[in-house]
């Protein structure tokens, strides 16, 4: 028998690791602290429990990046999403599931397995010896969340996270909004031209205010607590301590120039900053926000240059255990110094049950080729699973890295996509095309895992 897989955490992303690592032939423990240790969110000692909402989200697999994960996830055996078809209830064109069922089939389908065993107890400590995949989750114990911190350093583990909106470049009014860098700071003509910058008249700023002061907010849940107010606070919190905090915080007007008219001194500006690489992807800067999310969209859009923004990710605070992947984590999902630990799951920067399942499948394949010794190809960045795991172990900007949901920003752009480009008919083009690219990928990349389980997805 080969070396044991030790899998700590059994949520969406270590079930789906193990079960990924055990078909290829390995031996596996999922190491569960449920029910022994209980998080605020979790209310069973199941595996693969969903937390909070019953959704995986679009399925389709055509026009939507979630919907190509499902599809990815079952042309590779999934054990997640073939279970939430398995129970899947009606929701339009969304996968809702029955979550008792769920994590029901789920436990007995791990329980079952010939090569998983599955330990309760809570594990506290970095291992030095073995190969071990950390998926932990957003509620990662105190416990091992100190551990991991002295392990890869303090700053590089998050508690909370502040997520700013994220939009398509290609949805920005360039005829408003312009390039440059506060004070045409920086050495190069790039950096000068860092930021995107979208301008405010004091009545537009005025609107602003109130809209940001009447939106609806989201509560943080039960057991929660609040502990994000030290230098990040949401948007709307900043707009109720006084009507001009933001025009002296994150929307001061100094030190920029509107080419577009460079004779008015706008009264505030909002600025975006490139998210990705790929510079398909800009964030807010400083809009970290806990406004519902129609909410969000309606009020983002008062902004001059943002009437049409399509957003790949809207803002959020939320309790969330996060490591700054792009630094610490080499594109095996290892980490960089310990690399007998690779991590998965939500701990690794991606938001919601899909993408930490992904991760969890990307993971278990990963330990199984590298235990087994059967070299593996780098996941295809054109597939689903390649443009997520790319994005938070390099793609992105390690210092202002924010957990990330999967979306058509994360994917290269297409080679002829200046043909299609603009407009709805335009966009189902091009993400049609994005998504016949990424399952040839996918499909290439699974059949060269020798021995990989790899069904076919309809
Ligand atoms: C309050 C809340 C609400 C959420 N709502 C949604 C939602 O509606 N939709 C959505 O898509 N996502 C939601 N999420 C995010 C969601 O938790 C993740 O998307 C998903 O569950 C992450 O999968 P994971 O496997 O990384 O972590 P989890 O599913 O949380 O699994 C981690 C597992 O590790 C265990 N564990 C933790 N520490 C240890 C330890 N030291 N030793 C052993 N076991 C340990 C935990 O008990 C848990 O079973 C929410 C998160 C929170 C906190």
């Amino acid at each position: 028998m080969t070396e044991t897989l030790h899998i700590v955490g059994g949520g969406m992303a270590g079930s789906e690791a193990a079960w990924q690592a055990a078909n290829l032939g390995l031996r596996v423990v999922i190491h569960e602290m449920r029910p022994k240790v209980e998080t605020f969110a979790h209310k069973t000692g199941k595996l693969g429990e969903m937390v909070c909402s019953n959704s995986f989200r679009s399925d389709d697999h055509e026009q939507n990046a979630v919907g190509l994960l499902h599809w990815e996830m079952k042309a590779a055996g999934g054990l997640v999403i073939s279970t939430a078809y398995d129970h899947r209830l009606p929701a339009g064109g969304a996968l809702a599931v029955d979550r008792e069922a769920f994590s029901e089939q789920i436990t007995a389908a791990l329980n079952a397995h010939p090569n998983i065993e599955v330990s309760y107890e809570e594990v506290t400590e970095l291992p030095d010896q073995g190969q071990w995949i950390i998926a932990t989750g957003p509620l990662t114990s105190e416990g091992l969340g100190g551990a991991i911190a002295r392990a890869t350093g303090k700053e590089s583990l998050a508690f909370f996270d502040a997520i700013a909106p994220i939009l398509y470049a290609d949805s920005i009014d360039m005829s408003k909004a312009w390039m440059q860098s506060r004070y045409d700071k920086g050495e190069t003509e790039e950096e000068q031209r860092a930021y995107l910058n979208c301008p405010m008249d004091k009545t537009t700023y005025e609107a602003f205010i109130d809209a940001l002061i009447a939106a609806d907010k989201t509560e943080f849940h039960e057991g929660e607590t609040a502990g994000y107010f030290d230098g990040c606070l949401p948007i709307e919190v900043m707009a109720e301590r006084g009507r001009e905090t933001l025009r002296h915080g994150p929307m001061k007007p100094v030190g920029l120039t509107n080419p577009h008219q460079p004779d008015v001194k706008p009264w505030a500006v909002v600025q975006l900053r490139r998210d990705n690489a790929l510079g398909t992807l800009y964030n807010i800067v400083g809009f970290q926000t806990k406004m519902k999310y129609g909410a969000q969209k309606e009020v983002l859009r008062m902004i001059p240059g943002l009437e049409e923004a399509r957003f790949a990710r809207l803002g959020g605070i939320h309790r969330n255990t996060f490591l700054n992947s792009p630094t610490l984590l080499d594109v095996q999902m290892r980490l960089k110094s310990q690399p007998n630990i690779r991590f998965a799951g939500q701990i690794t920067g991606v938001e919601g049950y899909v993408e930490s399942a992904a991760m969890g499948l990307l993971a278990g394949r990963m330990a199984a080729a590298e235990i087994l010794g059967q070299p593996l190809a780098t996941v295809p960045q054109d597939s689903a699973h390649g443009a997520l795991v790319h994005h938070i172990t390099g793609g992105a900007e390690a210092k202002t890295f924010q957990p990330m949901n999967v979306n058509f920003g994360l994917f290269r752009p297409l080679d002829d996509s200046a043909g299609i480009k603009g407009g709805r008919r335009g966009r189902r083009e091009r993400y049609k095309a994005y998504t016949d690219r990424a399952k040839y990928a996918w499909q290439g990349w699974l059949s060269d895992q020798a021995g990989a389980p790899a069904a076919a997805a309809e």
